[in-house]
């Protein structure tokens, strides 16, 4: 590690969990960040602030003036672009010294594995179950830790699901889900910081997995409910019907 890196990232390395070694590892690492909506915004600013070594941005979304209220990544001038090449500029200002790749097609499921390849953790801030079940069965495939979030209306939750053998996954959550279930902000709204709260609560959950320090939400769903400010965690066990994690 460099002079300019050590002040760079001096608080961090202050802390005794993280240290010059945590730090050396956030970054040695890579992190794929699924969706660069209300939650891959927050999700990869601290990520890239706080100096993971490589983001890779997959979102094929173009950026839309309703997004703008809580997508705090991008920026008005960013209207119309691709939202992977305007989180990128927005990243590169905040840090120039990481290196930041984007895949801004559909993914299909091989593309999805092939994207897993070198990856250290994977985090989930796409708006849709078809996405979600996607993302788990990739992770799961390849036992990548999947940081996972959603958020709409007052409402929030977030888990980590680590894809060691035995261990729940996203699916055994929704076992039982149909496609009536699927809610989405754009039809049902969702309050500005909400989604920050959440995003915050999966970088720093990233963090923890890189550094391997702390008690992660593995196995515990948090879920949040704004309009009350009230905090909920409810324990995850794996489904033993479930099609992708169950051997
Ligand atoms: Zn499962």
């Amino acid at each position: 590690m460099n002079d300019d890196q050590l002040l760079r990232y001096s608080r961090q390395i202050m802390l005794p969990q993280i240290d010059v070694a945590g730090q050396q590892k956030l970054l040695d690492s890579t992190v794929l960040v699924m969706g660069l909506g209300g939650l891959g915004s927050p999700v990869a600013m601290y990520l890239a602030a706080a100096g993971v070594g490589h983001l890779i941005l997959a979102d094929f979304d173009q950026v839309d003036m309703s997004n703008l209220q809580r997508q705090i990544i991008h920026r008005e001038s960013n209207i119309g672009e691709s939202k992977v090449a305007s989180a990128k500029q927005t990243l590169h200002a905040l840090n120039s010294s990481i290196k930041v790749s984007t895949l801004s097609e559909k993914l299909s499921a091989q593309a999805l594995e092939d994207s897993l390849q070198g990856v250290d953790c994977v985090v989930d801030g796409t708006d849709n179950f078809a996405a979600r079940f996607a993302i788990n069965a990739a992770c799961v495939r390849s036992q990548t830790p999947l940081v996972s979030g959603a958020a709409i209306r007052f409402e929030g939750q977030v888990s980590v699901f680590s894809n060691i053998p035995g261990s729940p996954c996203y699916q055994c959550l929704y076992s039982d889900t149909n496609e009536e279930l699927e809610q989405t902000c754009s039809e049902n709204g969702v309050l500005a910081p909400v989604v920050g709260i959440i995003g915050s609560i999966q970088a720093t959950e990233v963090l923890k997995l890189l550094t391997e320090t702390g008690r992660s939400l593995q196995s515990r769903l948090l879920l949040l409910d704004a309009y009350t400010m009230e905090w909920r965690s409810i324990k995850l066990k794996q489904d033993p019907a479930c099609a992708i994690c169950k051997i």
